[in-house]
């Protein structure tokens, strides 16, 4: 199955379960100013989940919520995390099956093809000195769920991160780890609950892309790591208590929260570590190896980063937002902006926006018709973005040809970056490129003038209010 044909199979299957289909949320939710934007399943139906209001479509819920994570921009370039994702979620509201709920996601992955031998899971130890106890409910679940597969699943209590990285997975399947891993909260932690709400304790499931794929740097094999080799596809929430001035107590009407990345789930089932492998993704980094005359699996990282970028900012601007400087409009225009930096890197020197636009609406057309609808639209926000981009760049780079034969210095870079627009980033690519003399210390001197513009324009701030 394709990851269109996941997603699909996912509604169904939980659909012909008894759960309502509902529709996705827009990326902008209006009326919660916590985020910019959706970043999770679980955020458009908070209200219901904290049992402030009943669910018009019922108890049991099923949906496919696209999501945007700016928070992780930063990570786009590895195999496993884009900013714009699609989460799988479903719900059970005001009871909680642990072990159905469990059952029927065990038995969708293996429908859809993931080998059940790769999954690892973990459960919340639980915390003596608040008086919860371990999650038995999710442990048992989990091991019933996976004997009942043929996979024998034993349960190793870790403790807490830094003894797993000790002791790696210790020959368990399910994993038990303290709050710091598998706690829930809106606040955070356990700790950080706030008092009145709803929380409880999490699991998380993950694939093994096998020892292969096992990153020394971070310790030994086990899933809490967040090595190479485990990705997490899955996150179960148990919304058991809530926290009161006096404690813990357990809730009348408990819920269950789940949220899995649909390409995750999706690079699963293919057994491949890349999650731009998925048919939602490989067809923009296709079009850019024609576009680039360049090999994708020769330096992926320019791929993952245009591809993912310019499918969020396809997204956003599906959803209304234009770019701007300011909140929801300066993160679309960032998308577009690292976009074409990493075009140049691709020696990409003509305009991508539009056929780039167009691949996204072919492989979400099925499902977000309006992509098909607005496609010309779409295409010009993105496209008038980029070539206003590319004329700084322009700009930026003459500018650069004037200080040729001389030593460049973090001033330079500074102006270049205030005055022109021009990425710091870029214009060091750039002086390497050339060979033009970089200033040893231009790091340190950039900071320095980006320091003191900072105390100048917050002084400005002052003196106006
Ligand atoms: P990770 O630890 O890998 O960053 P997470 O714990 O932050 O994931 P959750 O908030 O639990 O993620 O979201 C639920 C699911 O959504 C994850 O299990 C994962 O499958 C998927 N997911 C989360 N972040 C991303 C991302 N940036 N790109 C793709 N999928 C993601
Ligand atoms: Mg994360
Ligand atoms: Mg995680
Ligand atoms: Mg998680």
């Amino acid at each position: 199955m394709n990851a269109q044909e996941i997603r699909s199979a996912y509604l169904e299957f939980f659909a012909s379960r008894g759960h309502a289909v509902i529709e996705r949320a827009p990326l902008v939710l209006r009326e919660d100013p916590t985020t910019l934007f959706t970043g999770a399943g679980m955020q458009p139906l908070m209200p219901y989940l904290l049992g402030v209001r009943e669910h018009d479509a019922g108890p049991l819920l099923v949906d496919s919520q696209p999501c945007v994570r700016a928070q992780d921009i930063d990570e786009v370039g590895d195999r496993r995390h884009t900013t714009f994702f699609e989460m799988l979620g479903n719900w059970s509201l005001g009871s909680a099956d642990v072990e159905q709920q469990v059952r029927w996601f065990v038995e969708f992955l293996a429908h859809v093809g993931v080998d059940l031998e790769r999954l690892y899971v973990t459960c919340f130890r639980g915390a003596p000195e608040h008086g919860i106890p371990r999650d038995d409910d999710a442990a048992r679940a989990w091991v019933t769920v996976l004997a009942e597969h043929g996979i024998a699943a034993p349960l190793v209590d870790v403790g807490s991160r830094a003894d797993g990285d000790r002791d790696g997975m210790r020959g368990g399947r399910v994993l038990l780890y303290d709050a710091e891993e598998n706690w829930w909260s809106r606040g955070g932690g356990l700790d950080g609950t706030p008092v009145g709400d709803p929380c409880g304790p999490d699991s998380e499931v993950f694939y093994d892309l096998g020892p292969e794929h096992h990153d020394p740097s971070t310790g030994a094999p086990h899933p809490a790591s967040e090595g190479g080799q485990f990705v997490e596809i899955g996150n179960q929430v148990f919304m058991r208590y809530r926290r009161t001035s006096e404690g813990f107590v357990l809730l009348d009407e408990p819920s269950i929260d789940f949220g899995g990345g649909l390409e995750r789930i999706a690079a699963a089932a293919l057994a491949t570590p890349d999650v731009f492998d998925v048919s939602l993704l490989r067809p923009l980094v296709d079009r850019l190896e024609t576009l680039s005359g360049r090999v994708y699996e020769d330096d992926p990282r320019p791929f993952r980063v245009i591809a993912d970028h310019v499918r969020a900012a396809t997204f956003l601007a599906a959803d209304g937002v234009r770019p701007g400087n300011k909140a929801h409009g300066y993160v679309l225009r960032r998308l577009v902006r690292r976009a074409v930096v990493h075009a140049l890197h691709l020696g990409l020197d003509d305009r991508f926006a539009d056929e780039l636009v167009s691949v996204v609406a072919e492989a979400y057309g099925d499902t977000y018709p309006g992509l098909i609808a607005q496609r010309e639209e779409l295409g010009t926000v993105l496209r008038d973005e980029e070539s206003r981009f590319r004329r700084t760049v322009h700009r930026g780079l003459r500018e650069l040809e004037k200080l040729q034969g001389a030593t460049v210095t973090g001033g330079d870079l500074f102006v270049l970056a205030d005055t022109w627009g021009f990425p710091v980033e870029l214009s060091v690519d750039e002086v390497r490129r050339r060979d033009m003399a970089l200033a040893t210390d231009w790091q340190e001197e950039y900071a320095l003038h980006r320091e003191r513009q900072r105390a100048r324009s917050r002084a400005a701030a002052t003196s106006r209010e």
